[in-house]
């Protein structure tokens, strides 16, 4: 049995980050860049007005009011080339680009329009309302550094410049196997002794969270013939994720089977709970989940182990799922030896978030995961988790956390 820091630490060592692929803008939201992205051009191209205005020589201005006769009038999308001559002004709107001899923008606001002159009563500073050229982007800046997780301002920032493709790392390709003969398909009524493969759809939909692609395979029974068969299909995809057979039941048969393809086991049996009886495995570059069928245990299994290798493979940085520490709200007794991952709810407190165990710690009652669930870590050492002392506690979503409001 191996603890759960150095079961982690080989989990992380065996991920290694996946090759590149060039996506769309529209699909490269939340991806990992790879490479740098150099601009080839200013933002904005030229200078530029912040304002409704009207573009004017400081010097002309003198001591207000001061009367200059409209030159021409620059409507968003064109372009005024003749100088500005003493005594005139350029009447402008915001993003038009200041006309050749100007160096200032007076604000509409601050202004009278009358028989095509205007008249200026407030002179702003020499270079007001004036955006500058590559203000935002200049020439030769890189924009996108490789290692960047993509949000909407850097895909807009890469549109700015005039890219319309960004290289980032593949997502990994994750195998789905469930196995059990007592297992059913989601739209068959289970009889007696019978129950709905739900691992299949936990897995696929946490491994979509961790931004990789889940592929679903037919569930198997407890027959070597029908493991060994899927398993052949399961070991193309960058990761397996079987569940169920992995503990030292009679019918635990996944462990032989994978031997028997070449994985290399890496560790089998983690000291926690839940999620004991976990494998982990490597053929080659791919990596081989064995976890646990209690759907509690697979999930947990999932968010400490799985997701940081799936997010490491795609070149994230930061690969865990963030912590607070948690002040225990009830004293809880837990198994000495074994680190454990308590499911609690998380409520604000004067001191900090408080933490309050579900009613049920069974590793089959899936619904203490639910939608707002943290993961309270217990440590190895102690046999009793004590009342108003603080843990770490993994957020497993947004909503772990009570807030729900605005800022301001
Ligand atoms: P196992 O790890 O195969 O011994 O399974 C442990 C428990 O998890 C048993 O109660 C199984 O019925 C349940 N289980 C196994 N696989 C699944 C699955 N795919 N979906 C839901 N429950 C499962
Ligand atoms: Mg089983």
């Amino acid at each position: 049995m191996i603890a759960v820091g150095d079961a982690l630490a080989h989990v992380c060592e065996a991920a290694r980050v996946l090759d590149t692929q060039r996506v769309g803008l529209d699909a490269a939201l939340g991806r990992v860049a790879a490479e740098d992205v150099v601009s080839g051009r200013a933002v904005p191209g030229a200078a530029n007005s912040a304002m409704d205005g009207f573009a004017v020589r400081h010097a002309d201005l003198g001591t207000p009011p001061a009367r200059l006769r409209i030159a021409a009038v620059e409507p968003a999308g064109t372009v005024v080339s003749t100088p500005v001559a003493a005594g005139t002004a350029v009447k402008l709107f915001t993003g038009s680009v200041i006309p050749p001899g100007a160096d200032t923008v007076v604000r509409v606001e601050d202004t009278e329009e009358r028989d095509g002159t205007v008249v200026v009563r407030v002179a702003p500073a020499r270079g007001a309302n004036v955006r500058a050229a590559g203000e935002d982007v200049a020439p030769g800046d890189v924009v996108v550094a490789a290692g960047t997780v993509l949000g909407p301002a850097d895909v807009g920032v890469l549109a700015s410049v005039g890219r319309a493709t960004v290289l980032v790392h593949q997502r990994p390709r994750v195998a789905i196997l469930s196995t059990g003969s007592e297992l059913v398909e989601v739209d068959e009524p289970p009889g007696p002794g019978q129950v709905v493969n739900s691992n299949a759809y936990t897995l696929a939909a946490a491994v979509r969270e961790a931004g990789a692609d889940a592929l679903v395979l037919p569930l198997v029974r407890d027959r070597r013939d029908e493991i060994d068969a899927r398993l052949a299909d399961a070991l193309r995809a960058d990761v397996v994720l079987t569940s169920g057979g992995v503990s030292v039941g009679e019918l635990d048969l996944v462990k032989d089977a994978l031997a028997t393809r070449g994985v290399e086991q890496v560790f089998w049996k983690v000291a926690q709970k839940p999620g004991k009886p976990l494998a982990f495995g490597r053929l080659g570059g791919r990596l081989v989940f064995g976890l646990p069928g209690n759907p509690v245990s697979a999930l947990v299994c999932f968010y400490v182990y799985v997701r940081p290798a799936l997010r490491r493979m795609q070149g994230h940085q930061r690969i865990h799922l963030p912590w607070v520490p948690a002040t225990l709200a009830r004293a809880t007794r837990k198994a000495r030896g074994l680190t454990e991952f308590v499911r609690v709810r998380l409520a604000d407190g004067a001191d900090g978030p408080v933490a309050t165990p579900v009613a049920s710690q069974s590793s089959g009652v899936l619904t203490g995961l639910g939608s707002g669930a943290a993961l309270l870590v217990g440590p190895a050492g102690e046999d009793e988790l004590r009342a108003g002392v603080r843990y770490p506690t993994i957020l497993l979503g947004a909503g772990a956390l009570e807030r729900d409001s605005a800022a301001f």
